[in-house]
């Protein structure tokens, strides 16, 4: 029976190959075109304070404006844009992008302290350009580089150990923050955290998702913030979803929180509203509904 079908199965198959290598080929070709059109949009996610529930910053996460397809989140073509080289025209448009958004919120509400944190590609910061357009675009938008974060993973860490710490240095020498992102999912060793210039670490979700379930590996939570306080280095987390988990990370001493349970990564407009209940100090800000799990 399986011989009788295998044939069929193996022309499906081939099918199905042709069919995805040229979806492939085709969202390759519609990413390069969507960046020269702009078709992106950021959604902004809050970074609270887990004891005052105060907004303290936020994280920019890109949106794919698909004329089909609609609205497509970074899983469905990041990678394809670092494959393909398009990250770099993209990853400027979402540096300049969440710089000018910063500078008309800051204009909004002035005295607000807003701190806007970026995804930066590690392809990114391979380009040696990548400093000096910073420094320029900076300058251009007359945005304070003290409002701003970078997030970089541990992949990055991994590669020119000499270049990386100078690059990282220059950053934070003009004020801008860095944050390893996803912390704990990478293959670095914690010792890679003493020798570079960061300045937090991101504990990734994974790690969270298990605080609720009472299990041991919260000691590894624990532990993770623990060593980032003695290594001089903030903590965030990320992906809380609900007060168990809270509860735990600010028992644990971590007080920047970012999840479902405070807000949904939400658009500009709707961003400016709960920065400006932040401003009166309502203090309390609901989840968003506005993007669907
Ligand atoms: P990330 O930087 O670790 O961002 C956190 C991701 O977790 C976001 O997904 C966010 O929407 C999601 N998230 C936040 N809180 C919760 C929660 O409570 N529950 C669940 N289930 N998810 C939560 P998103 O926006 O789909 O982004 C995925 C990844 O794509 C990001 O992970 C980042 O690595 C990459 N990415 C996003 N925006 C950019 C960008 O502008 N540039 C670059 N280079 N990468 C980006
Ligand atoms: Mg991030
Ligand atoms: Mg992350
Ligand atoms: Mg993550």
């Amino acid at each position: 029976r399986a011989k009788l079908q295998g044939g069929g199965r193996y022309l499906a198959f081939n099918e199905v190959m042709h069919q995805s290598a040229t979806a492939l080929i085709q969202t390759k070709s519609q990413l390069k075109l969507a960046v020269q059109r702009e078709q992106f949009e950021l959604f902004y996610q809050p970074i609270l304070n887990a004891r005052t529930l105060r907004i303290v910053g936020v994280e920019a996460l890109v949106r794919w404006n698909h004329p089909e397809r609609g609205l497509l989140a970074p899983i469905e073509f990041v990678g394809l844009a670092e494959e393909t080289g398009t990250i770099l025209p993209l990853g400027a448009w979402i540096l300049r992008t969440a710089c000018k958004q910063l500078k008309s919120w800051q204009d909004a509400l002035p005295g607000v302290p807003v701190l806007v944190s970026i995804n930066v590609s590690s392809k990114q910061l391979d380009d040696a350009n990548f400093f000096p357009d910073l420094v320029d675009l900076l300058a251009e938008i007359q945005v304070d580089a003290r409002s701003l974060q970078i997030e970089v993973t541990e992949t990055m860490l991994l590669k020119d150990p000499e270049r990386v710490t100078a690059l990282f240095a220059q950053i934070r020498k003009i004020g801008i923050r860095i944050a390893l992102d996803d912390f704990g999912t990478g293959y670095s060793s914690l010792s890679y955290l003493e020798k570079y210039p960061i300045d937090s670490l991101k504990i990734d979700k994974s790690f969270v998702d298990r605080l609720g379930e009472g299990s041991t590996k919260k000691n590894i939570v624990r532990m993770i913030i623990d060593l980032a306080r003695d290594l001089g280095l903030e903590v965030f987390a990320e992906g809380i979803q609900n007060v168990h988990q809270s509860d735990a990370l600010m028992e644990y001493g971590c007080n920047l929180v970012q999840g479902y349970l405070y807000s949904r990564p939400i658009p500009a407009g709707e961003m400016l509203l709960l920065l400006t209940q932040g401003l009166r100090g309502s203090g309390n800000i609901s989840p968003s509904a506005s993007e669907p799990a």
